[in-house]
């Protein structure tokens, strides 16, 4: 028997490559926080001799879910400001609400409810844009969570920088200190196009092909950040920065509910990432992201939930039912966007956008066990015929049991193992007070 440090067992067991492959009575084996083998449990109690045996005798056990785009120290502003349009929001409450009270503190306890909430939803991975990323970064490493997090460039000051030269500054100096890190990755995040001028543009794109960083970015939100940069500029922001040289492999393009033939095109032969983020285009009235299309084209497109201020939750198993439903409306196609492709768009597809795919996004040898796993049993989930549906179209994160990032067990019996939550709630519960304040209702 070979000595090995966990065996997770699972009634279901889908590793997402192949797509829609469901394996029924199989074991995860894990040794040095990666996947040694994915096999029948029967074969593996006779093959390996786990130091812990985790057996799941009703649960499903998919890759860790990959948030492809959020903005996680906003949890502190969930529900601040609702039933608004995208403008209004950010610039009579978010905005405002983060020249009062944004600082390395609120982004540390902002981003720790955040990492709470999606490991208890099952999201291992995370891809943030906010200010004081350090802080971010600091939060998910000692949850043991994975993270990307963003280089952010924004033209207007802040508390965290002036201008957009140091926010360069200050992102790539958090660059180089978490630079070979096994859980922490960095990209390139200018907020958008509206917000970001060329010079500032032009330097990320070559910083982004000289240090190999992708580029997280907003981009075509809604209609009128088009609208008004063609009467601006005489010309569509994808086009902007095309011309910046920043549509390439490396790009995560956000939102993207206004696309004509010819920018789908440009994507695909960029190879580019479209990050899809349904439930915030659809509470912001944003637009709808035409995915049956850009998949048909062979784009490679992602989920995210956005942050829990226009969410409002961060929830990768309803964002999945949600993406699955609207595409079939929006593609007038019952069979536009079915269930294991929402999987793949949750798991791998985030992995691929984020350049991460080498080492997480599916359950196979010799990449990081990042795992989740779903309990399928009870009057709410059962019958189970087919476990990739009921995930999609059935689950919600309530049923998330157990989480483990690179073979670490953060989710026990859903209790998280890492992060206090009283600890958490007590900070939230005081930033509350604070920003009820000084919002103006
Ligand atoms: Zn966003």
């Amino acid at each position: 028997m070979e000595r090995i440090d966990s065996l997770i067992s699972a009634r279901w067991v889908i590793p997402v490559e192949p797509e829609g492959l469901v394996l029924e009575h199989h074991s995860v084996a894990v040794r040095d926080g990666r996947i040694l083998d994915v096999l029948p449990t029967a074969a593996a109690l006779k093959l390996y001799a786990p130091d812990n045996h985790t057996d799941l005798p009703r649960h499903t056990l998919i890759p860790g879910l990959v948030n492809a785009h959020t903005h996680a120290a906003m949890n502190l502003m969930r529900g601040l400001a609702d039933d608004l349009p995208l403008m209004t929001w950010l610039q009579e409450h978010i905005w405002p609400a983060e020249q009062t009270h944004v600082s390395a503190e609120f982004v540390h306890d902002g981003s720790a409810a955040a990492c709470a909430e999606m490991l208890m939803g099952g999201i291992t991975c995370f891809n943030d844009m906010y200010f004081f990323p350090e802080a971010t970064a600091r939060v998910a490493s000692q949850a043991g969570m994975r993270a990307s997090v963003g280089i952010i460039v924004i033209d207007f000051p802040s508390a965290y920088a002036a201008g957009p030269a140091e926010y360069l500054e200050k992102g790539l100096a958090m660059h180089d200190a978490w630079h070979g890190d096994p859980l922490i990755s960095t990209v390139f995040a200018p907020h958008a196009p509206y917000t970001v001028g060329d010079e500032a543009l032009e330097r990320i794109s070559m910083l982004s092909s000289e240090l190999d960083l992708p580029v997280h970015m907003h981009i075509h939100e809604t209609a009128h950040e088009v609208s008004e940069a063609e009467g601006n500029l005489g010309m569509r922001p994808l086009q902007r920065l095309h011309q910046a040289g920043l549509v390439t492999p490396s790009l995560m393009a956000v939102h993207m509910t206004q696309l004509n033939d010819d920018e789908i095109a440009l994507l695909a032969r960029a190879n580019a990432s479209v990050i899809h983020c349904p439930e915030s285009n659809l509470k912001l009235a944003s637009g709808f992201c035409p995915v049956h299309k850009l998949q048909q084209a062979g784009i490679n497109v992602a989920l995210g939930t956005d942050s829990a201020a226009s969410n409002n939750d961060l929830d990768m198993l309803s964002e999945m039912r949600t993406a699955a439903l609207l595409a079939k409306a929006v593609a007038g196609d019952a069979a536009a966007l079915p269930a294991p492709r929402a999987l793949t768009m949750a798991t791998l597809a985030g992995a691929r956008a984020l350049g991460l795919d080498e080492n997480i996004g599916s359950l196979v040898k010799g990449k990081f066990a990042d795992m989740t796993a779903v309990d399928m049993g009870g009057i709410t989930m059962e019958p189970v015929f087919n476990p990739i549906s009921q995930l999609t179209y059935v689950a919600n994160r309530n049923q998330v049991s157990d989480v483990w990032v690179a073979g670490r067990q953060l989710l026990r019996s859903r209790a998280l193992t890492t992060i206090n939550p009283d600890n958490v709630l007590e900070r939230v519960r005081n930033w509350q007070q604070r920003l009820q304040v000084t919002d103006p209702g």
